[in-house]
C-alpha cells in the first residue's frame, strides 16, 4: 500500500515536473517576466520601467531555438530591470491569440519595445530593422532605447547615460560625496560605460558616470593610457585608476560591486504581474494514441481553424496581393479541402462570398464573423480550437500548426492529383502548380514564421516553375519538405518523439526504399504511390475530432457508423451536449440532417456526428411560436417585412392625403 503511494507521489512529481517543463520561457524560474493576454497590458502600461517584449509562438521553430539566447540576455541584464525589463508573450497560446492581434504581431519572434509611463495603450516599437540578434545587439539596442526617452519619461531607476561633458568633469572631484564615484573613460562608440552604469542601479554608495576620451591632456593627467578605463574617486576625496585584468563590463562592473559599503539596494519588488501557467500548474495535457501510417482530420481542421482564425487574423485587412492570394487560396481549397460537409460548406461559402465582393479591401473580421459563422448560415461549422493527434508534441511548444500546415499542403496536391476535374471552372484547372503556387504565396504573406518563408521561397525559386504535371506537384513537396527535414535535423526545435528523418521510413513504405550500388535511392513512383494513398481521404481518421469525446468510443465509431447508420449517437460527458442532446430528440433534426448529408454519398456516414454537432448548435438557434419552429433568419425577414409594410402603408397614407388636398384646392369654389 505504501509502496503504491509512493510510486502515485512519484508519478505526480514527474508529471509535474514534466508539465514545468513543457514552456518555452518558465515563469519564476527563467529571470524575465512571462506575459499573458489578462497582465501584459498592465505590465506595459504606465510602467515605470521600459519594456523589451519577445512575441513568439512555442510552435515556432526559429522561436524554440533563440530561446536559450533570450534567457541568456535576461540574465546578464536582470540587475537592469528598475529601468528596463525583459518580457515573453506566447502568440501560440491559445488564450493568448486575440491579444497578439491587438499588439499586430504577423510574424514570430517579433521584439517590441515600451517606452516608461506610456498613458495610452501601443503596440511598441518594432527592432531595428535588418540588425542581428545576438544577446550583444539585443543589448545595445536596449541602451540605445533608453536614450531615445524624453527627460519626462525617463524610468526614475534610469540615470543619465549620455557622456559627462569634459568640462564637467573636474568638479565631480571637487565635490565632497559621500559615495564612490566611477567615471568609464571610453570612446563614442563604445557601450561599456553605460552598460556599467545599468548594471550598478540597483548597488547604493556608488554612482557610475561615463566620459569620452576627447579630452586627451586630462586623461594623461588622470594616467589613462587605453580605454576603457575605469577612474574610482573614493568617499574621501582620494582617486585613482582601477586596475584590472581586462577592460571587459563585467571586470569592471563585478570591481565597483565588491567595493567597502557598496550593496544592493532593498528595492521594493516592482509589481510584475505574472500570473502562474494555468496548463503549467494544473493541466496536464492527455497524450493521445494515434496511428502514425493515418492521416487525422482532427490535425487538418485544427490548422484550418488556427490558419483562418490566428493567423490570417493577425492581417487587419486585405488587400492587393494578400487578397488575391486568400481569395485563390480559399478558391482552391474549397474545392479540394477533403473534409467533413460542415466544413467544405464553410469553405464554399467563403469563397462564394469572396466572389461576389467587388472590394478591393477587405477587413479581415469581415472574415472572420463568416468563418465563426455569425450569420447562423445553416450548416456550416469550423471547430474553434486546436486538437493536435499526428500533430501532438511531447511537449506543448513542440510540432502543432506548422506540421498541420505542411499535412495540409501535402493533402492539398495529392487531391488535385487524385481528382483533377475538382478544379474545373476555377481558372486553375489547366495549372500543375496550382497548389504550390497558392502554397508559395500563402508562406510568403502569412506564415508567422518569416524565416521559414525566406527558406521556401529560396527552394521555390529555384525549381518549382520546372513542375510540369499534378503527380510532380506531389513528388516536388515531398522532395523539399525532406530537405527541410534534413536541414532540421539535430535542431532545437526538433521533438525528440519524432527526429526528423527522410520520409516516408522505410517501415512505413518498404517499396519506396531500394539500393543502387550500396547507395540508398527513392523509387519515386513508389513514393507517388504512397503519397497518394496516405494523403488521400480513404486514410484519414475522424478519431479526436470535435463532436467524438471519448477516443475509443471513437475509433470503433468509424467503423461501427458504416454498420449501423441509423444507430443514435451516445450522450457525451459534457452537460452542454447532453442539454442540447435532449432538445435534439424534442426536436427532430429531420430535414436539417437531411439537407446536410443528402448531396454527399461517400463522406455522409463520417460526416454524420459532426453534422449532428452542427444541428445541436442550431437547435439553439430556433424559437418556437404556435408549434412552428421559427430560426432566428425567419425572425429575423419577419421583423424586416413588419417595417418595410408598416413604412409602405405610411407613404401610401402621406400620398393620397397630399392628393386629396391638391385636389380640393383646384376645385374649390367659394361662395361669392
Ligand atoms: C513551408 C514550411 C517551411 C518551414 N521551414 C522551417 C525552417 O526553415 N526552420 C524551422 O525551424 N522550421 C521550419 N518549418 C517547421 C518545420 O518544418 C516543422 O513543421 C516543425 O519543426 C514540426 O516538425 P514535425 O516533427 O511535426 O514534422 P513536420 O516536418 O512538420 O512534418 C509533419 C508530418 O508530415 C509528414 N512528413 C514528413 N516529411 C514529409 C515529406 N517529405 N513528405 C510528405 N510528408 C512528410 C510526417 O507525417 C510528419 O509527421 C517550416 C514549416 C513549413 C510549413
Amino acid at each position: 500500500m505504501a509502496a503504491a503511494r509512493l510510486a502515485l507521489a512519484l508519478l505526480l512529481l514527474l508529471a509535474v515536473a514534466l508539465a514545468r517543463a513543457a514552456r518555452l520561457y518558465r515563469p519564476g524560474e527563467d529571470p524575465l517576466a512571462v506575459l499573458e493576454a489578462g497582465t501584459v497590458r498592465r505590465a506595459l502600461l504606465n510602467a515605470s520601467a521600459a519594456w523589451v517584449v519577445q512575441f513568439y509562438s512555442s510552435s515556432c521553430g526559429h522561436c524554440i531555438g533563440f530561446a536559450p539566447t533570450w534567457r541568456a540576455l535576461a540574465g546578464d541584464v536582470r540587475d537592469w530591470e528598475p529601468a528596463i525589463r525583459i518580457g515573453v508573450l506566447d502568440c501560440g497560446e491559445e488564450d493568448n491569440y486575440e491579444t497578439c492581434k491587438e499588439y499586430g504581431i504577423y510574424y514570430y519572434p517579433t521584439f517590441r519595445y515600451f517606452k516608461a509611463f506610456t498613458k495610452q495603450f501601443t503596440t511598441g516599437e518594432n527592432y531595428k530593422a535588418g540588425s542581428d540578434r545576438e544577446l550583444q545587439t539585443v543589448r545595445q539596442m536596449m541602451i540605445d532605447f533608453l536614450q531615445n526617452h524624453s527627460q519626462d519619461s525617463r524610468p526614475p531607476a534610469c540615470p543619465p547615460l549620455d557622456p559627462v561633458p569634459s568640462h564637467d568633469i573636474a568638479t565631480l572631484f571637487d565635490k565632497n560625496n559621500h559615495h564612490y564615484t566611477a567615471i568609464v573613460f571610453e570612446s563614442n562608440s563604445s557601450y561599456v560605460g553605460r552598460e556599467v552604469i545599468l548594471d550598478l542601479i540597483q548597488y547604493e554608495n556608488i554612482v557610475v558616470k561615463r566620459a569620452l576620451n576627447s579630452d586627451k591632456a586630462f586623461l594623461e593627467k588622470l594616467g589613462i593610457t587605453s580605454i576603457p578605463s575605469c577612474y574610482l574617486i573614493y568617499p574621501n576625496g582620494s582617486h585613482g585608476l582601477i586596475n584590472i585584468l581586462k577592460p571587459l563590463r563585467s571586470f569592471f562592473s563585478s570591481y565597483l560591486k565588491s567595493l567597502p559599503g557598496v550593496r544592493r539596494k532593498l528595492l521594493s519588488q516592482l509589481p510584475i504581474p505574472i500570473k502562474q501557467n494555468k496548463e503549467e500548474s494544473t493541466e496536464i495535457k492527455q497524450w493521445k494514441e494515434f496511428d502514425k501510417s493515418k492521416l487525422y482530420m482532427a490535425d487538418l481542421e485544427s490548422g484550418l481553424h488556427y490558419l483562418l482564425r490566428v493567423e490570417l487574423a493577425t492581417h487587419k485587412m486585405l488587400e492587393g496581393a494578400e487578397l488575391k492570394t486568400f481569395k485563390d487560396f480559399v478558391t482552391v481549397i474549397a474545392k479540394l479541402f477533403p473534409g467533413r460537409q460542415p466544413v467544405v460548406k464553410l469553405l464554399e461559402t467563403l469563397q462564394e462570398w469572396l466572389v461576389s465582393l467587388p472590394l478591393d479591401k477587405i477587413p479581415y473580421d469581415a472574415i472572420l464573423d463568416l468563418v465563426n459563422n455569425k450569420m447562423r448560415i445553416s450548416g456550416i461549422f469550423l471547430t474553434n480550437h486546436v486538437q493536435w493527434v499526428g500533430c501532438q508534441g511531447s511537449r506543448p511548444e513542440l510540432r502543432g500548426y506548422t506540421c498541420s500546415l505542411w499535412k495540409l499542403f501535402h493533402t492539398l496536391t495529392v487531391q488535385a492529383a487524385v481528382r483533377p476535374k475538382a478544379l474545373i471552372n476555377t481558372g486553375f484547372e489547366d495549372n500543375p502548380q496550382v497548389v504550390l503556387q497558392m502554397m508559395r504565396r500563402y508562406i510568403q504573406h502569412f506564415f508567422g514564421c518569416k524565416a521559414c518563408a525566406q527558406h521556401f521561397e529560396e527552394m521555390a525559386k529555384e525549381s518549382m516553375d520546372s513542375v510540369k504535371t499534378l503527380d510532380k506537384a506531389v513528388l516536388w513537396l515531398w522532395e523539399k519538405h525532406n530537405v527541410v527535414n534534413n536541414r532540421l535535423a539535430g535542431d532545437l526545435s526538433e521533438d525528440p518523439k519524432f527526429p526528423k528523418v527522410q520520409w516516408p521510413t522505410p517501415d512505413l513504405c518498404p517499396a519506396c526504399h531500394e539500393e543502387i550500388k550500396g547507395l540508398h535511392s527513392w523509387n519515386e513512383a513508389q513514393v507517388l504511390q504512397f503519397l497518394k494513398h496516405h494523403y488521400n481521404n480513404e486514410n484519414i481518421l475522424y478519431k479526436y475530432i470535435e463532436g467524438q469525446t471519448d477516443s475509443s468510443e471513437a475509433e470503433l465509431g468509424d467503423v461501427k457508423e458504416k454498420k449501423e447508420k441509423s444507430s443514435p449517437r451516445k450522450p457525451s460527458g459534457n452537460k452542454e451536449n447532453n442539454n442540447l442532446e435532449q432538445q435534439n430528440m424534442l426536436d427532430p433534426k429531420s430535414k436539417v440532417l437531411d439537407r446536410l448529408i443528402a448531396n454527399d454519398g461517400p463522406v455522409k456516414e463520417r460526416n454524420k456526428n459532426a453534422v449532428e454537432s452542427v444541428i445541436r448548435k442550431e437547435t439553439k438557434q430556433f424559437v418556437s411560436f404556435l408549434g412552428i419552429g421559427f430560426s432566428n433568419i425567419d425572425m429575423s425577414l419577419c421583423v424586416v417585412l413588419y417595417v418595410a409594410s408598416s413604412l409602405f402603408l405610411m407613404i401610401m397614407y402621406f400620398f393620397f392625403r397630399m392628393r386629396s388636398r391638391r385636389w380640393k384646392m383646384k376645385y374649390y369654389r367659394p361662395f361669392v
